[in-house]
This record gives C-alpha cells, structure tokens and sequence, in this order.
C-alpha cells in the first residue's frame, strides 16, 4: 500500500489506460477520482461527468474532486484520442479541431485548474505517445497533439522548478485499448487489423509505468517513460507476423 493516504484524479478514467490506471492507483491504497463523458463505465472511489474540451466541465469536476479528496497529490491527463488515418489533405475542421482540443487544450486545462490543489509532494503525469517524439504517416493531428503535449510538459517544468511537484510522461507505442475504435470511429475491423501479428501492450502494462513514477522517493522526478511493442520501433514501422 505504497499510496495509502494519497489521492489522485484520473482524467479518461473510463475505458483503457484510465481505466487501468484508475485500479492500480486504488490497489496501492490511493483514493481516486475518475472523469469521462460516460460517467457509468467509471469504476473508482468517484466517478464524475468530465469533458476536458469544456472549461465549465472541467472547473465543476476539480471543484468537486478536490472538495471530495480534501486536497489532491496525483493528477493523471489520460483523456485523448486520435481520429482517423489519412494523408493530412484528406483532413477535416472538426478532426483537427477535436483532436488538438482534448489531447492538447484539455491536458493544459485540467492541470491550469489542478495545480492550485495539488499538495506539495504531489505529481502530474501525462499520457503522451511515440507519436509525440517520431511523426509517422498518415496522423498528422495526432502527431501534432502529441508533440505539443510534449512541449508543454517541458514548459511545465520549467515554471515548476524549485517547487515541490513532480511532473512525468509516459509515452507509449501500440496499446489495446478501445483507442483504434475511436480512430476509426467504429469500425471493429479497422481497429482490430491495427494489432494483427503483434503484441502490442496492454493498459496494465502503462499503468504500471504511472505506478512506477508515483512511487519513487521525494527527491526523484521520473521525466519520461517510453514503451513500445518489441516489434515495433514508431508509430508507423511495425514488423509483424504472417497470420
Ligand atoms: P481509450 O480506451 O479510447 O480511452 C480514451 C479515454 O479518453 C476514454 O476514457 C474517454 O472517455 C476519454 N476521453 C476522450 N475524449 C474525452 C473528453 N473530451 N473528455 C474526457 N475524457 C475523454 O484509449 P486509450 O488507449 O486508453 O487512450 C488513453 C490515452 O493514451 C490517450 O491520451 C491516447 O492518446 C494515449 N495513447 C494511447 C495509445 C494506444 O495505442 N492505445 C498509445 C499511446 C498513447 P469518454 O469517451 O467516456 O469521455
């Protein structure tokens, strides 16, 4: 139980990385608030309605949170998504705009209205990607969102030193989450070719990275995690299997 007394608000608490992460964090003694727009799939001490695009949503769930926590030690940005794989002049306003708005906006949102409850001691980790750190073909959005994830936790950090928060990242290749469903917007076939002739990791296999983070001594600051499939060295080169 080497979160016992700790609290943690889990953003994208309600499906994948979130999910998992939502358990871990639990099982290590820690109570946990857990925010999605499908609030019944939220399995944690607290689950409340959160859309990270939306600042009145977010401003009511930290209120919440924090009153129900009495103060805040972990904040985990998770929620994001990616749409759709197509050559950027293939592009929509909408994709562009809901991709940049929850993977980007919503990350520096949650932790502009978090900051002023997290206790000293206290942690925020972000879910980044590969495709933050090596752009691939066909996700110029997403690759766009994550590398600006990137740049604003080096920014973060900056205004942050000498006060006592730690600040992660942990950027993952090819995890099996409902992430490709979302990408391609329901297409089960679609998203299931995405983790043929692989193995890709699982959520639990992130969680325990955010595990990992949260748990080094006071004076260690974890910056970034990357994990990857063995078979797979970006988010576009993936040697896979015949099947
Ligand atoms: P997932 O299973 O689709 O989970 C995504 C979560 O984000 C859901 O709980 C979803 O909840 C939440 N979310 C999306 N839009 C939201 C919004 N506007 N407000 C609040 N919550 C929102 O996918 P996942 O793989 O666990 O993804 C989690 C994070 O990992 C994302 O940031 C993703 O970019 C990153 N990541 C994933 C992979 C991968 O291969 N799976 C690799 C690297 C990084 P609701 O829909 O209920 O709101």
């Amino acid at each position: 139980m080497q979160l016992e007394g700790k609290t943690a608000i889990v953003t994208g608490a309600s499906s994948g990385i979130g999910a998992a992460t939502v358990r871990k964090l639990r099982e290590a003694g820690a109570r946990v608030v857990g925010g999605a727009r499908r609030v019944e799939r939220i399995d944690a001490d607290l689950a409340l309605p959160l859309d990270v695009t939306d600042e009145e949503s977010c401003a009511a769930f930290v209120v919440r949170a924090a009153a129900e926590l009495g103060g805040i030690d972990i904040l985990f940005n998770n929620a994001g998504l990616a749409l759709g794989r197509y050559p950027f002049w293939e592009s929509t306003p909408e994709d562009e705009e809901t991709v940049l708005r929850t993977n980007v906006e919503g990350a520096m949102r949650m932790t502009r209205l978090t900051l002023p409850h997290i206790r000293d001691g206290g942690h925020i980790l972000f879910m980044g990607s590969v495709a933050g750190r090596q752009a691939y073909e066909n996700a110029a959005s997403y690759v766009a969102a994550k590398f600006a994830v990137r740049g604003f936790v080096y920014a973060l950090r900056e205004d942050l030193l000498g006060r006592p928060i730690h600040v992660t990242t942990v950027d993952a290749g090819l995890v099996e989450t409902e992430f490709s469903l979302v990408r391609f917007k329901g297409d089960v076939e679609k998203a299931k070719a995405v983790y043929r002739g692989v193995d890709p990791l699982t959520a639990d296999d992130v969680a325990d990275c955010i595990l990992f983070a949260v748990t080094r001594p006071p004076y260690m600051n974890v910056d970034e995690i990357v994990v990857k499939a063995l078979q797979q060295s970006s988010g576009g080169r993936i040697v896979r299997r015949e099947e």
